[in-house]
């Protein structure tokens, strides 16, 4: 069984649509949230997700924040300007999807979360020591979340230590990992020096995940939201992967 693991769309349409294609078949596809915020498509990246097959999709922080369920104030300025443009651009029928989308799910031998199984929408996993503490707040073997936009891994290499593995493209066995931490990175906006869209793929099966990356136009995104008016460093950093 071949499932689609994406997260962080971003209203990036171009993005996702390259991702779709480059997966191939799969029989299921999981979202790790932020479908919007940043980018020029809500409503058309909201649209092509929920009529994938098999859909699991998890609320993201942004958007949580087009809903107006979490403060905006912490977000910066420009990533205020974008959930406000979001906010006035979104579809009833786009907002009513966003409002059923859950915090958490557990399917079998994996949790799903946008940003970490403690703090489900909001807390960001970029070292050993918060994921350290975040292993005692799951149970099952593995925990796929996305929010930092960093194809990352981490795994228990002992019963003591936490280590984390950038893993721009590779595909991994998983008896290598008995309880590990997955983000595929972000299909829209990567910020790992890699412009590229990262999505993965996972198979139950075989117990494998696989790291992938494809090209896509991104000349194409950065005119729609420049012809929008979407924040200038927005537009920018799509190009550089940051
Ligand atoms: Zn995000």
């Amino acid at each position: 069984m071949r499932i689609l693991i994406i997260s962080d769309i971003h209203a990036n349409l171009t993005a996702l649509e390259t991702v779709l294609k480059d997966a191939g078949s799969v029989e299921a596809i999981w979202c790790l949230g932020d479908l919007v915020g940043y980018g020029p498509d809500p409503n058309e990246c909201i649209a092509r997700v929920r009529e994938q097959p098999n859909l699991i999709c998890m609320l993201g922080n942004h958007d949580a924040a087009v809903l107006r369920q979490i403060d905006i104030d912490t977000f910066n300025l420009e990533a205020r300007l974008a959930i406000y443009w979001t906010q006035k651009t979104l579809t009833q029928e786009s907002i009513t999807f966003l409002q059923k989308l859950p915090e958490t799910k557990i399917w079998d031998h994996v949790v799903l979360a946008h940003g970490s199984p403690r703090q489900p929408v909001w807390e960001y996993l970029l070292d050993t020591r918060t994921a350290t503490l975040n292993f005692d707040y799951f149970e099952t073997p593995y925990c796929f979340v996305g929010h930092s936009h960093l194809p990352v891994m981490y795994h228990l290499p002992d019963e003591s230590r936490i280590a984390r593995l950038f893993v721009p493209e590779a595909s991994l066995q998983l008896t290598m990992a008995p309880r590990a931490i997955f983000n595929p990175g972000s299909v829209g906006q990567p910020r790992d020096r890699d412009p590229r869209a990262a999505y993965a793929i996972y198979d139950p099966d075989q117990n494998i995940w696989e790291y992938r990356r494809v090209t896509y136009d991104i000349a194409a995104v950065q005119a729609r939201m420049f012809a929008v008016d979407l924040p200038e460093r927005h537009i920018q950093r799509l190009s550089a992967g940051w």
